[in-house]
């Protein structure tokens, strides 16, 4: 069993990123703060649809917790190797939730650090931490991908 906290922990980072990107763009216009909400909300069904739904330990064993009981919650896909369309998919909905925000952060250089600290550090702890101790072992990241027959 993996040592679950530095996925809550990892998950929670980039939580505090969106909070913080958002946080800086409610003042200058609540409707761009809405809009990227619904950004934020669309790109994170993506990834649930795309790759957790996929993935062999959604059920009992995500990383980060979370994102396994909803993916739970969704039509289950057939568990096997990621598709092109998955990853691409999958990048569309991150890049969907780190690249809006630029649009206003660029002009906030404190929340553009505080952004991008966050998730710097949420992937380091991500591919450090985490990953080594996964159990999805068709990610490409997973440290058992080699260890476990698929
Ligand atoms: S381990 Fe990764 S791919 Fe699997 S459900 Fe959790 S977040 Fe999604
Ligand atoms: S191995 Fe893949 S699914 Fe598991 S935590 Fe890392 S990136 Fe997420």
């Amino acid at each position: 069993m993996q040592n679950i906290s530095y996925g809550i922990v990892s998950l929670f980072l980039i939580l505090m990123a969106v909070a913080t990107s958002l946080g800086a763009v409610f003042p200058l216009s609540p409707v761009m703060a809405g809009m990227y909400l619904v950004v934020v909300l669309l790109g994170t069904l993506l990834i649930l649809v795309s790759y957790c739904s996929k993935c062999p330990c959604r059920d009992s064993d995500c990383s980060h917790v979370l994102p396994g009981k909803l993916a739970s919650l969704l039509p289950k896909r057939k568990e096997g190797p990621y598709s092109f369309a998955d990853v691409l998919f999958t990048a569309m909905g991150i890049a969907a939730i780190l690249l809006m925000p630029q649009l206003w952060l660029i002009h906030n250089i404190p929340s553009l650090v505080l952004f991008w600290g966050f998730i710097a550090v949420a992937v380091f702890m991500i591919v450090f931490l985490v990953c080594p101790d996964c159990s999805n072992r068709f990610c490409f990241l997973c440290g058992k991908r080699n260890k476990t027959p698929a």
